[in-house]
Order: C-alpha cells, then structure tokens, then sequence
C-alpha cells in the first residue's frame, strides 16, 4: 500500500461532518446544464424511488431509493455539492 494513501476509515469525521447538513441548503451545480441552484430548488418525483431533477433543464441530479438493507443515492447528474459553512 502507497504510504501516502488510506482507507475510508481515516476521514470518518469528516464523512460525518459533510452528510449530517440540511442539505436544502446544498449548492448544486448541474451537470447537464451548469445552472447552480439550491437543492431544495429541484423537483422531486415520487415511485419506486426519489428522482431529483434539475429546474432548469431538467436533467437527473439525483436518485434516492430506501429499502430494508439500506439507502442507495446516487448523485451522477450532480457537478459539484456546495454545503454551506
Ligand atoms: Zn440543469
């Protein structure tokens, strides 16, 4: 193992830091459009899942799916995530 790298474990702080935020908040940046908007701003579709859209342009930002063995997100239509603070 490279000296200069570490497990997950190593930043467990910060990992706790940066996901326990109201993420309303959150600054996103598109990545289908560039617009940077509140995430509280996207539209949210219901169904077997949660899909947060762009209000610009309507691209997938997010998916958020809940079921007995965890939380799944996904955030690959996201650019960047700015939280405030
Ligand atoms: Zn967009």
């Amino acid at each position: 193992m490279d000296e200069l790298m570490l497990d997950g474990n190593a930043i467990a702080g910060l990992l706790q830091e940066v996901f326990a935020v109201d993420m309303t908040t959150a600054i996103e940046t598109c990545g289908g459009c560039g617009a940077s908007e509140l995430l509280g701003a996207a539209h949210v579709f219901r169904g077997a899942g949660i899909v947060l859209r762009c209000p610009h342009c309507g691209n997938t930002l997010a998916t958020i799916v809940k079921s007995d063995g965890g939380t799944w997100i996904a955030l690959g239509g996201v650019r960047t995530l700015r939280l405030s603070g």
